[in-house]
């Protein structure tokens, strides 16, 4: 799927940066153009991509800090800016725009769904966003940003694919390490995705192509990556249960999204050299993947590359009645009450004894 990347905020920026180079490493030629957008010029500097900085009049190029309000308002008044930038690199091409943010920020946790709706306006090609969520031990400003600003986006994408900022968490790794290997993962899960059928090496039997990633998102809301590999024998035949095996892991531990598997819609890509993908093996991974996900729209196919290793890529969409983004989405209203109760009792430190849980003494 030939893709437009626009990275909003400092994740945004990295992540658009991760998934570039990991296109151009590979030689997939999948992402057309990666552009970076932020109100924090130290954020884009170190950039090596095409960069736009917003909201100059407003903050000067020193961020909105935590504010997605002001973050969406900056967008909003220099969205003509964004767009007139994105023109000459959303040519015809191009089959997809993916707007890429942190959920839990200022710039791109506004920025992302006015930008998304902006594109809509102009573009006949899918607008999708992909999207971190914040980890369960961020703060509750965090939270409150990415419920609000998941809520816009889902609103205005046709899909979002959403990373768990506490998914593949090795242990002992410094915020900033954790970020670059999390960013690493999530570019190599999604720019196979996007690389299916569009740089294959060698001739597969079945094999996935851009319109059936584009279908699967039809489900809309939200979506996860899942990727697993393993070395794999020259015979087909003895790769079956390799490719059942690493279906299995990479949605029970690969996923972006940790237990989001009651899906809408799912498809599968099993990558590797032509000749070692068992069509059997694929063929039973994907009615597994049904059993799984409970739902009967899942597409299954190869992904031919020159490679001696066999790898499953799923993508699961509609995933958001899953357990996982319920709890999310419930954090983000607690944290939402909290932190009103606090702005509350800032206003009036009498008002945080309004509640009915604490009786008066007399
Ligand atoms: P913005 O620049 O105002 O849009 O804010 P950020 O992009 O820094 O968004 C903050 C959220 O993104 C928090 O939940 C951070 O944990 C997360 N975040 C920041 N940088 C990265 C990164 O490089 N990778 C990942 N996965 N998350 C990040």
């Amino acid at each position: 799927m030939k893709t437009v990347l626009v990275g909003v905020g400092q994740a945004g920026g990295k992540i658009a940066t991760a998934l570039a180079e990991f296109d151009a490493e590979m030689g997939f030629g999948a992402v057309v153009d990666a552009v970076a957008v932020n109100t924090a010029a130290a954020d884009l500097d170190p950039l090596p991509l095409e960069t736009v900085l917003i909201g100059q009049d407003r903050v000067s190029g020193h961020g909105v800090g935590g504010d997605n309000e002001l973050g969406a308002e900056v967008m909003q008044a220099d969205a003509g800016e964004v767009l007139g930038t994105l023109s000459s690199l959303i040519t015809s091409e191009a089959e997809a725009v993916f707007v890429v943010a942190g959920l839990g920020g200022g710039t791109g946790s506004g920025g992302a769904p006015v930008l998304i709706r902006e594109l809509q306006r102009v573009y006949d090609v899918p607008i999708y966003a992909l999207g971190v969520l914040p980890g369960r031990d961020e703060g509750a400003l965090y939270q409150v940003n990415a419920g609000r600003s998941l809520k816009t986006t889902l609103r205005e994408a046709d899909a979002t694919i959403l990373l768990a900022n506490d998914a593949w968490r090795a242990s002992g790794e410094s915020v900033t390490e954790g970020y670059d290997a999390l960013n690493r993962k999530l570019a190599k899960r999604v720019g196979l995705l996007l690389a299916a059928g569009e740089a294959t090496q060698g001739v597969g039997e079945s094999v996935v192509d851009a319109s059936e990633v584009i279908n699967t998102l039809r489900a809309g809301g939200v979506a996860a990556v899942g990727y697993a590999d393993a070395p794999a024998a020259e015979d087909p035949e003895e790769n079956l249960n390799i490719v059942i095996s690493t279906t299995r892991k990479s949605v029970m531990t690969g996923l972006s999204l940790p237990e989001a598997t009651t899906a809408d819609a799912a498809l599968l890509a099993v990558a590797g050299g032509p000749d070692r993908i068992p069509r059997k093996g694929v063929e039973k991974s994907r009615r597994w993947l049904e059993d799984e996900t409970g739902s009967m729209e899942v597409r299954g196919g190869d992904f031919p590359l020159d490679s001696d290793r066999l790898a499953s890529i799923v993508l699961l969409a509609g995933v958001e009645r899953s357990d996982r983004v319920q709890r999310f989405l419930e954090r983000a209203r607690q944290a939402a009450e909290e932190t009103d109760e606090e702005e509350r009792a800032r206003e009036d430190p009498s008002a945080a004894f309004d509640n009915d849980e604490l009786d008066g003494l007399l």
